[in-house]
């Protein structure tokens, strides 16, 4: 029988949003750059102190914290019947460089504040409730984002991970090694269901709930990209001497290629495809010499997997197709495809019940950002609560959300860990 979520809501819960703010401010300075920049890549000596600063809010608000072999971080308020899966919620406190002091901490530092708002309003959950610190949602070093949460998932497969190299050289088994995080990479993967549910708390990083002015966005979907890299070699010549019959130009099959990308998006049947080829790039790049080689990288993506995964075919498809046509060769790998997510539709209710109860307004929305919530989707119900930033403007240091705000999708997000952590 599907699991029934009661809605809980107190007056009696107060969230210190004066003390969040100091916590948020007293994390940002802690960054490989002077304020307001806040960087803070995995591994580098912030990333290190960050990780203390919040273990020991941890200790401070009375929950016991372990980390996994890939340097998640779990900080558990134990339930009163520990037996039973925990409620999960959590992000990521990386930055990428030049970054802003909100994205990821304020799903971190607000679930803090939610645990200790809940403990001082007498609540007791029948369930734990845990706070997750994502190791490396940003894909700075390693040039792939959700690590940890990927790992979690069994997403990406330990042996994979440990292999995976910075610009340097570096491995990642290394980097872990130096770090301390014992153990093996292949006992990172969490079973099916081993939590009742996730929420993750997130700034919008879009403009949407800034533009129309509401304070509080439920994910129902979470777009997923899938990445293409192709390389077209053809057959280069003086731009004068070569006439056009018999050409084989890398440049007009990329071109063809790049207009099919946009055609399969357009024509997916579905609003959400989008379809980019971002890099394009020629050699010899010279304006008398017909171009020999090109190469394109390609993304694509969708909040559904059918529609994602049916436009990505026809791209794939065309390729041969227009490459032989025109005398190149290619080669054609993809890069990642990662599976969109639908959150748990009893979630997304419950959500709405709260905000209701607490006259919020609130609007169902679509995350076009991917997020550690993608990876936890794949093992345990999911759902995402967004809060507004000024201009949708993120990755930079002028993001901003105001301190109402954040208290506002705090409030939220503890209502919603109090409602979860009480069924049965
Ligand atoms: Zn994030």
């Amino acid at each position: 029988m599907p699991r029934r979520y009661g809605c809980l809501v107190s007056q009696a819960l107060k969230i210190d949003e004066q003390r969040l703010q100091s916590e948020i401010d007293a994390l940002a300075l802690i960054s490989e750059n002077p304020p307001p920049v806040v960087t803070r890549i995995l591994f580098s000596e912030a990333d290190t102190r960050g990780r203390a600063f919040v273990e020991k809010l941890a200790q401070d608000a009375g929950l016991s914290a372990r980390q996994d072999a890939a340097g998640n971080i779990f900080m558990r308020w134990q339930g009163e019947n520990p037996n039973l899966p925990a409620v999960a919620t959590g992000s990521h406190i990386d930055g990428i460089p030049n970054a802003g002091k909100l994205e990821g901490v304020v799903g971190v530092l607000g679930a803090m504040e939610a645990i200790r708002a809940l403990k001082r309003s007498g609540f007791k959950p029948k369930r734990s409730v845990e706070v997750i610190v994502f190791t490396s949602e940003e894909p700075t070093r390693f040039g792939i984002g959700c690590v940890g949460s990927r790992l979690l998932a069994g997403m990406l497969s330990a042996e994979k991970a440990a292999a995976l190299k910075d610009r340097d050289g570096r491995t990642l088994e290394d980097f872990r090694k130096k770090a301390g995080w014992n153990g093996s990479l292949s006992s990172v993967r969490l079973p099916q269901n081993c939590y009742s549910g996730f929420v993750e708390l997130h700034i919008e990083q879009g403009p949407i709930l800034d533009q129309e002015k509401i304070p509080i966005g439920i994910v129902e979907r979470i777009a997923a990209p899938s990445a293409l890299r192709l390389e077209l070699t053809g057959v280069g010549g003086h731009a004068g001497g070569t006439l056009m019959p018999g050409r084989r130009d890398a440049l007009l099959a990329g071109a063809e290629i790049a207009l099919a990308v946009e055609n399969a998006a357009l024509n997916s049947g579905s609003p959400d495809t989008v379809a980019t080829t971002g890099v394009f790039r020629i050699e010899p790049g010279a304006v008398n010499s017909v171009p020999c080689k090109a190469h394109l990288e390609i993304d694509l993506r969708d909040t559904q997997a059918r529609t994602r995964d049916a436009a990505l075919a026809q791209i794939e498809q065309s390729v041969p197709e227009i490459c032989e046509r025109r005398g190149v060769q290619y080669e054609l790998e993809r890069i990642a495809t990662d599976a969109p997510v639908t959150c748990d539709p009893r979630f997304v209710d419950l959500i709405a019940a709260i905000c209701s109860k607490l006259n919020l307004p609130f609007k169902r929305m679509i995350s076009r950002a991917y997020h550690d919530s993608s990876f936890m989707a794949q093992i345990c119900s999911t759902v995402m609560i967004f809060i507004p930033c000024r201009n949708g403007w993120s990755h930079r240091p002028d993001e901003y959300s105001s301190p109402e705000h954040i208290k506002t999708g705090v409030s939220v997000l503890a209502h919603t860990l109090a409602s979860l952590s009480s069924s049965a």
